[in-house]
């Protein structure tokens, strides 16, 4: 079986020691493709770096997190568009906004996620999303952007049913992380993820963070790592009466497409498709 961890944060501290290791253990659990996040302008140059070093398997983001909105200068989003040039950094983010830890004045977000959409619809590349507490502002800046916007996936889903009816609507897929891996906190995404469309649905760890509670024995580190996606992946498709590989092959499948990963050369190129 074949998985796809659509949001790592490979370039966080934490895998400093053994980033390799923990590309390498993954590979062998089957996750054999990683895209590694970009949350401000120095991690989404290392997760292009680290995409570089190995073809095929790894892609990057490149982006401003809402927590760093205020940094982002107009000569900050000239880099960025630098970074998008290459094949394998495949979209933009992750970008949004986040009014539940507020660590950047809304309006400073709001205006950091125009202009990172405004860079996905010319560079051409899909965004991937995050949004905390701020569903209604969220809404209506992506609502100006949806149709110039190839693609959209918001990440780590955790809402109710209304939120997801909006971003279903407004042709949103969805990214499903081990938060539904806890019986406290996701519960309520048992019946809801039964309801996203297979060619809308997207597995992701968020490693580091995000280790699901319920894996057992629990890692010493306490530390989540793309490894543990199958076990999410198991999760999801009980809850949406699947079979395991069903649930692998066809998040695998959509995954691959919404990121365009089949248009780029092993060696790095990119194909042009007709
Ligand atoms: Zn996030």
């Amino acid at each position: 079986m074949q998985w796809l961890d659509i949001g790592a944060n490979l370039i966080h501290r934490s895998f400093d020691a053994d980033r390799e290791q923990v590309i390498a253990r993954a590979r062998e659990a089957g996750v054999d493709t990683i895209i590694v996040t970009g949350a401000d302008l120095p991690s989404s140059r290392a997760a292009e770096q680290l995409a570089r070093a190995h073809p095929g398997n790894l892609f990057a983001t490149a982006g401003v997190h809402p927590h760093h909105a205020e940094s982002l200068a107009p000569s900050m989003l000239e880099d960025l568009r630098l970074l998008l040039e290459q094949p394998h950094v495949v979209a933009v983010g992750e970008c949004g906004l986040d009014y539940y830890r507020d660590l950047a004045p809304r309006a400073a977000q709001r205006r950091a996620f125009e202009s990172q959409l405004r860079l996905a619809a010319e560079s051409g590349r899909p965004v991937f999303l995050h949004q905390r507490d701020a569903h209604a502002d969220f809404l209506a800046v992506l609502r100006d952007f949806i149709r110039e916007l190839t693609g959209a996936v918001a990440h780590c889903f955790t809402a109710g049913a209304s939120e997801l009816d909006d971003y279903l609507e407004l042709g949103l897929s969805i990214g499903i992380t081990g938060w539904f891996c806890d019986e406290r906190r996701g519960a309520h995404l048992q019946e809801l993820v039964a309801r996203i469309p297979v060619q809308r649905l997207m597995l992701e760890t968020d490693a580091p963070y995000l280790l699901p509670r319920d894996l057992k024995p629990k890692p010493h580190a306490h530390r989540n790592e793309p490894l543990y996606l199958p076990h999410i992946g198991a999760a999801v498709a009980r809850a949406r009466d699947e079979s395991v590989q069903f649930c692998a092959s066809h998040t695998t499948a959509h995954a691959r497409a919404f990121f365009g990963l089949d248009r780029i050369h092993a060696g790095g190129g990119e194909q042009t498709q007709e």
